[in-house]
């Protein structure tokens, strides 16, 4: 597998829920840092980009093949 692009709105699943019960997040700030947000409760997270990518399982859907509002 290459490299993975990450974009705002991206939506992920990472391999360990929230404590909320969720898996799935929102990608809100991409760069050194990544910003993630709980799809469920909300919860707001910023983890470097290397632990993000080693916590992610799969995207769920990309912002660019998503036409939005
Ligand atoms: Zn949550």
């Amino acid at each position: 597998m290459g490299p993975v692009h990450y974009q705002i709105n991206d939506v992920v699943e990472l391999k360990k829920p929230h404590p909320c019960g969720n898996k799935l997040w929102i990608i809100t700030r991409t760069g050194i840092d990544f910003g993630l947000k709980c799809q469920k409760c909300g919860h707001r997270v910023m983890i470097p980009r290397k632990t993000f990518e080693r916590a992610v399982k799969r995207i769920v859907s990309s912002a660019a093949e998503t036409p939005g509002p």
